[in-house]
């Protein structure tokens, strides 16, 4: 039986058109006018007025992570839930080694951790938090798996490893046509802050977060990878870009030629740093994430180099744990676990800001939320356009609708939501998995029926 989905406007990277779309099985079969037998023979769903966008690819989720000796309160389940309730039909997560752990281990790992468990498709990124003979030897097997990509940390001693292994790392993965996206945050620096705070008696405050790991030691790492891999001369992702010093030296890299990919998240868009000033403690801990998120002023710069075409992704950097988790940190602010969750969120708050104070084109939201992701991390056409072939991975986005999200409301396990209160414009009211109708109204109506995508290379 095929669907047709009639009515509606296609969202690509270009703006929208008029189309119907006629699914058959997984795929597209064609778009536009679709010939009456054709229609004859499909399920027809109305979607009058309705944006018809490629599936939200969130390229950086953390699931069933072990972190700050606990574990993110989404596993899988509850992530790609909550996930596809969102419009995202995909997520790349970080398969996360431990050191001296091999990457066939790490990606066995997640494989165990996520495979019959998902709502949406997967794939993984590999974490590269040691370098050696025998970590190089594997990238080959890596990339037979679908692997293309891949993380380093300039920061936290549990993962990151130095400049020279970092170089060295850049260059190996080059010579195979891969890509890392690197953490960037000045190690030293930070935890001499963290120290200089503790001494003068501000160690239980929230505010010491932003306050130890400032914009411009992030923007001292991104300079610094920056140089490592014009060194290397390879390319890099910066991800979780969050303010307007690091967008400067990534702009003084292009200008030598760089080819730099850059991605920030909806923390870092629709909310500014004066969420840390609560009072209350549980009110400004469930904010603590790292980097931490900036100004207003540094907002700004990151919708305008999306505008520019500068900022190519937002993921959302989804790290979740409960407010009793963040209890941990209450007379020690470093042990509150950090991360936030918001893979449910990205597309409805993106799309509200985005349009409600233009911030971004139709275009400009579709190529940051899907066309980008699908190119930069090897699955497009097959992910990241509504296209004759593609997989039939569709959100119906109603521009009509319109509610107010909370927390009480999420499939995350959370139990929050960093966006508490903020009301969208429009909403997602069907998702459309390889053609599979996976929510309705607004609720997941499908199963786990997500499968492991093997990528390709970059190709954006
Ligand atoms: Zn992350």
């Amino acid at each position: 039986m095929k669907t047709l989905l009639r009515g509606g406007y296609v969202v690509s990277g270009r703006g929208c058109r008029r189309a119907d779309v006629l699914i058959d099985g997984e795929k597209v079969e064609m778009l536009g006018h679709i010939p009456p037998e054709l229609a004859a023979q499909s399920e027809v769903v109305d979607v009058t007025g309705c944006m018809l966008f490629p599936g939200f690819i969130d390229a950086h989720t953390h699931f069933d992570l072990d972190v700050c000796s606990t574990t993110t309160a989404d596993d899988f389940e509850s992530g790609s839930k909550s996930a596809i309730r969102g419009g995202t039909t995909t997520v790349i997560d970080f398969a996360c080694p431990n050191k001296g752990e091999s990457l066939a281990y790490g990606l066995d790992l997640w494989h165990k951790k996520a495979d019959g468990k998902c709502y949406c498709d997967y794939g993984f990124h590999m974490t590269i938090d040691d370098w050696n003979e025998s970590i190089e030897s594997e990238l080959d097997a890596m990339f037979d798996a679908g692997i293309t990509s891949f993380k380093m940390y300039l920061t936290y001693p549990a993962m990151m490893i130095g400049d020279g292994a970092v170089y060295r790392a850049l260059k190996a993965l080059k010579a195979r046509g891969g890509i890392a996206g690197v953490h960037c945050e000045n190690a030293g620096v930070i935890d001499a802050r963290i120290a200089e705070l503790k001494a003068s008696g501000l160690g239980a405050d929230v505010v010491s977060h932003p306050i130890s790991r400032p914009d411009y030691l992030e923007a001292e790492a991104v300079s610094r990878l920056l140089r490592i891999a014009q060194a290397a001369e390879a390319p890099v992702i910066i991800v979780h870009t969050t303010n307007r010093a690091s967008l400067d030296e990534i702009a003084a890299a292009r200008r030598r030629g760089q080819t730099v990919y850059v991605e920030t998240c909806p923390q870092y868009l629709a909310l500014d740093d004066g969420v840390y000033y609560d009072p209350d403690f549980s009110s400004a801990a469930r904010y603590v994430c790292a980097p931490p998120i900036r100004s207003q002023e540094d907002s700004e710069a990151l919708w305008k180099a999306l505008r520019r075409g500068e900022v190519q992704t937002i993921s959302t950097d989804h790290c979740s744990f409960t407010l009793e988790q963040k209890d941990m940190g209450r007379d020690d602010f470093t042990k509150i676990p950090g991360g936030l969750p918001g893979v449910e969120t990205r597309g409805e708050v993106v799309y509200t800001v985005a349009i409600n104070e233009n911030k971004l084109s139709l275009g400009g939201v579709c190529r940051a939320l899907s066309e980008n992701p699908a190119k930069l991390y090897g699955l497009y056409p097959r992910k990241g356009v509504i296209a004759a072939g593609s997989d039939a991975d569709i959100v119906v986005y109603d521009p009509g609708a319109s509610h107010v999200l909370h927390g009480a409301d999420m499939l995350s396990k959370a139990g929050y939501t960093p966006f508490e209160g903020f009301r969208t414009n429009g909403g997602v009211s069907k998702v459309y998995l390889r053609g599979q109708l996976q929510v309705d109204g607004g609720k997941v109506v499908g199963g786990k029926m997500g499968e492991y995508l093997k990528r390709g290379k970059c190709a954006l």
